[in-house]
């Protein structure tokens, strides 16, 4: 391909890590003049796809989803995200393009990386089950977000984007530097756009609009370290009490009555 002409596209992503901001506001830039302002979305799911969409379009983008997940399990859960997400774009008229759903593609390339490496906060392995779990979690990105740049190539998008960055539960930058090196591959523009401050207001539309909403992120090891995570908050809780202490919101969060929704385990995922 690379028969197009593009006017340059500002990049939000700061590949120099020490220079790295969370504040999403100061990384927008202006949309060129120009028709090539097309911007292909990777969405994981609909709640998380609202505000990234929407501010894109807002700043002029014409954006495009794309849906590849085959991290996703089960089967049914793919199903469910997927369904809600059609929903959105179709209600939004928004294009919406999937990827193959190939789980055994995603067990022979990320699945390897093994699990579950539940990040239970103070534990003596916490710093190699987030070292492991991140290791995963990377192989994952750069096999969504090849198939990303791989679409947009083929389909005339020069940007690339992705609602993972929205969640604070993930490896913000590993998942940013992923987009980058997948863009750049293929000579597109990597906006990777950290999109963590819009969580809240993610999470609150999301609720508005009676979405359904996942307690974790998609692949089985993911859902069994949510589960051992919540247990040992628990566990912490209870000792905590049996001791007359309270814990910090951190030590806690998942077990009210917000527990479960969006939310990957209290550590990053
Ligand atoms: S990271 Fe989680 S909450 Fe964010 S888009 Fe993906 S599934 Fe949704
Ligand atoms: S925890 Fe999420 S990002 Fe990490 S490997 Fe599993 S599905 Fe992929």
């Amino acid at each position: 391909m690379a028969a197009f002409s593009y006017a340059p596209i500002p990049m939000r992503y700061n590949p120099d890590m020490s220079t790295h901001t969370d504040d999403t506001s100061s990384a927008k830039g202006s949309v060129p003049d120009s028709d090539d302002s097309r911007v292909l979305l990777h969405c994981c799911c609909a709640p998380c796809t609202q505000v990234p969409l929407a501010s894109l379009q807002d700043e002029g983008w014409q954006v495009s989803l794309y849906f590849y997940n085959p991290n996703i399990h089960p089967a049914e859960e793919y199903a469910k995200r997927l369904c809600t997400l059609r929903e959105y774009a179709e209600a939004n008229a928004v294009p919406l393009a999937l990827g193959p759903y190939d789980p055994q593609t995603w067990e022979e390339t990320v699945g390897i990386h093994g699990g579950p490496y539940p990040i239970i906060e103070g534990a003596s392995d916490a710093p190699a089950m987030r070292a492991a779990r991140t290791a995963r979690c990377r192989a994952c990105y750069q096999l969504r977000f090849e198939a990303l740049a791989a679409h947009a190539e083929a389909t005339a998008c020069h940007g690339l984007d992705t609602t993972l960055t929205i969640s604070p539960y993930q490896c913000t930058r590993e998942a940013q530097s992923a987009l980058a090196q997948c863009a750049e591959s293929l000579g597109l523009t990597a906006l990777a756009t950290d999109w963590r401050s819009f969580y809240a207001e993610a999470t609150r539309r999301s609720r508005v609009l009676g979405m359904y909403r996942q307690n974790y992120c998609g692949c089985h090891y993911s859902e069994q370290e949510a589960r051992l995570e919540k247990q040992a908050r628990k566990r912490a809780r209870q000792a905590a009490q049996q001791a007359g202490l309270s814990l910090s919101p951190l030590q806690t969060e998942g077990e009210g009555p917000d527990c479960g929704e969006n939310r990957h385990g209290t550590g990053r995922a």
